[in-house]
């Protein structure tokens, strides 16, 4: 769990690179649905351009149909659930181990909101501070341009994290109430700092 910007992407990507593990990323599915222009794409658009959550029944069977390819896998979900409603849903059929919980400051995310570049068909993401592409404005791999996500525009960025806000006390005491699972939380500002922390968490408390 993280606000829009914190780095949970980022922090995501390492762990992949450490862990014997896959990621689901219901906001990368939802964005290469969008392009697609496949039915949930279409239905999912307005949605995310607005920085508003796509409805529960839509990103629940999404990850459903993700979840059916990877059986017996160790996952790690990226950006779901973000309600308890989704939470409820989700302990049906999926059991949660533990829940990484990223604390950063909003006027660190504001500022870095406006530093991120992505490259729209594959996900990939830039950060022009601390990541930046090899050549200014394009994808590493492709050479195809980056953009800035609508979501991404200021506005949109205040929005989001007041969601984001709103829905992580009830979400959080869920997993606090879920037997089995544990809420780890770590602050600080900066991925670099923070993620040597979480590999030293997971690696402690798991055999990954
Ligand atoms: P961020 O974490 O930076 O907000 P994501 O890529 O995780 O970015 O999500 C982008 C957008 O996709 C969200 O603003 C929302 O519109 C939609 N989305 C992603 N995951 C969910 C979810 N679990 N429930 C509802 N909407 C979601």
């Amino acid at each position: 769990m993280g606000a829009p910007g914190g780095g949970k992407g980022t922090i995501a990507k390492k762990l992949l690179k450490d862990f014997k593990i896959t990621a689901i990323s219901t906001g990368n599915i939802l964005r290469s649905h969008i392009i697609d222009k496949t039915p949930i794409g279409k239905e999912a658009e307005s949605y995310v351009k607005d920085g508003k959550l796509v409805p529960d029944s839509v990103v629940l069977n999404i990850l459903k149909q993700e979840l059916d390819t990877k059986k017996g896998e160790t996952i790690l979900l990226d950006g779901f659930p973000r309600t308890p409603a989704q939470a409820e849903k989700l302990k049906e059929f999926f059991s949660v181990d533990v829940v990484v919980n990223l604390e950063v400051p909003h006027d660190v995310i504001a500022d870095r909101m406006s530093q991120r570049w992505i490259h729209m068909a594959s996900g990939r993401t830039y950060a022009y501070d601390y990541n930046p592409p090899k050549v200014k404005g394009l994808d590493d791999v492709t050479g195809e341009e980056l953009e800035q996500r609508p979501d991404d525009k200021a506005e949109v960025v205040k929005a989001r994290l007041v969601t984001y806000e709103a829905q992580k006390t009830p979400l959080l005491a869920h997993f606090r109430a879920l037997e089995g699972c544990t809420v780890e939380t770590f602050k600080g500002s900066e991925s670099n700092v923070i993620y040597p922390e979480v590999k030293a968490f997971l690696s402690n408390t798991f055999q990954l």
